[in-house]
């Protein structure tokens, strides 16, 4: 929930390790632009770079600093693909599933493309396995590649068997793996904060520690915070996870849950070596997934353990490290020098949340814990909404999202409940 009380990014590798400083100000007065966004996360600041680059006076509200929230906390694994095929297919027919399903292979090459065209300094990496325990995983990552290879699927994939998997994963865990070339993993504070100063440069107005609490919608919307206010056309929602009740008719669509990351200390070349000699990022396919890569500079990023409580555990490291100790035994004695957690967005469904609250105020929200690059396709398809082409947005926006009775705080123990459905599904 967002407070009044503005803070700096929590605690983590990838705070300590931010390549930029830059600070910009609270707002103060009365402001204008043609569009403001509230929430400075990758889906604000992707919408911020699309509406500068063609050629919008755009300004940014974020309560606290550009990535604060889950775009600076996540695991930094550049997944492409927007959203499950079968969940669009069941909603709205197989044509919908083809235009979803090149906005997920675009999603994608849209991070890439910025990192390249204005340098950003955020670790790419390209590699990203996903992993099976058990039998069932394998024969879904069998049809998985089917799908894609009959798809014309632009990047290089390939399973690896259980003797195969070794070459990538030091580990006795897993059984098989499917590798994706074309995905990856980055350092997100520094691609979040590197796409800001890109859109600065081309004239975008950012105001940090500024949380709006009052947003007036209509024709000529404008947003307040306590110490001022911007006067727009049109106001874009970005706050996800972290929105609270600024827009109480969104709080109630989506569910905040925990996710945690576990950063040890840097490992020697060897045990590298050892453990992820390709450097990919990896995931295994439970519902409640572990997810890990190393850092830049050798550490392993060890997450997981989602938390549907919406309660911090007490220690982060207590509950992480023995599923990594499970896979990693070699990591007995490596020191966590960051824990760290944060929020994301669950949509019952599952599907990204695309809408509009009433005139000129749009949002999305809802990734589910796969944001990283569908916040960049949703950040387009806002842009492509202020600019008059909404043929994604409409489509999106078709899909039914139940609200929550009573809110999320009574639909907390709800969704745990139906999350342990699904777990005891997975152990049987
Ligand atoms: C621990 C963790 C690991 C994850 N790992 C991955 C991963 O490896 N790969 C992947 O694809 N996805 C991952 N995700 C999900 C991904 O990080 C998110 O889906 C994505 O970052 C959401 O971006 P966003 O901009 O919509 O929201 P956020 O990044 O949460 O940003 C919302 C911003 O809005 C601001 N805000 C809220 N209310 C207001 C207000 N009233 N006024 C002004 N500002 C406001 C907040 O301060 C915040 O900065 C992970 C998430 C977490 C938490």
């Amino acid at each position: 929930m967002t407070s009044l009380a503005a803070s700096e990014h929590v605690s983590s590798y990838y705070a300590a390790t931010a390549n930029n400083t830059t600070r910009y100000p609270p707002l103060q007065g009365e402001h204008r632009a043609d569009v403001v966004i509230v929430g400075g996360g990758f889906t604000g600041v992707s919408a911020m770079l699309h509406l500068a680059e063609r050629g919008y006076d755009v300004a940014l509200l974020e309560a606290n600093r550009i990535a604060w929230g889950a775009s600076g906390r996540n695991g930094g694994q550049l997944i492409d693909g927007f959203v499950d095929s079968e969940r669009i297919e069941k909603r709205l027919g197989a044509d919908a599933v083809r235009i979803t399903d090149q906005m997920g292979i675009d999603s994608r090459q849209i991070v890439v493309d910025r990192i390249s065209k204005y340098s950003i300094d955020c670790d790419l990496k390209f590699g990203y396995v996903e992993l099976a325990l058990r039998d069932s995983d394998v024969r879904n990552l069998n049809s998985w590649l089917e799908a894609k290879q009959r798809a014309n699927y632009p990047h290089e994939m390939k399973l690896l068997n259980r003797d195969e998997i070794r070459s990538v994963v030091g580990s006795d865990s897993y059984i098989a793996g499917l590798v994706n070339m074309g995905n990856g993993h980055l350092h997100p504070i520094n691609l979040c904060t590197g796409e800001a100063a890109a859109a600065v440069s081309l004239g975008a107005t950012i105001f940090e520690q500024s949380p709006v609490v009052k947003i007036h919608h209509g024709q000529k919307p404008r947003v307040e915070t306590t110490s001022g206010t911007v006067h727009a056309n049109k106001v874009l929602l970005a706050g996800n996870a972290y929105l609270g009740r600024t827009e109480p008719k969104l709080s109630r669509k989506v569910i905040p849950a925990g996710s945690y990351v576990m950063a040890t200390e840097p490992l020697s070349p060897e045990l590298q070596r050892e453990l992820l000699p390709t450097d990919m990022a990896f995931i295994d396919l439970r519902a409640a997934l572990d997810y890990f890569r190393l850092s830049a500079d050798g550490r392993m990023l060890w997450g997981g353990m989602c938390n549907y409580s919406g309660r911090v555990p007490r220690s982060i490291e207590a509950s992480l490290r023995p599923g990594m100790l499970k896979v990693f035994p070699q990591l007995d004695k490596a020191r966590a020098d960051y824990t760290w957690g944060g929020n994301i967005a669950i949509s019952l469904n599952r599907i990204p949340q695309f809408g509009r609250i009433e005139g000129n105020t749009y949002y999305v929200q809802g990734y589910s814990g796969h944001g990283l690059a569908p916040t960049h396709m949703a950040g387009k398809v806002l842009a492509d909404i202020v600019a008059g082409e909404s043929e994604q947005f409409e489509l999106l926006s078709k899909v039914h999202h139940w609200g929550l009775p009573g809110g999320k705080w009574f639909a907390n123990p709800a969704l745990a409940t139906g999350m342990m459905y699904y777990r005891l599904k997975e152990l049987l």
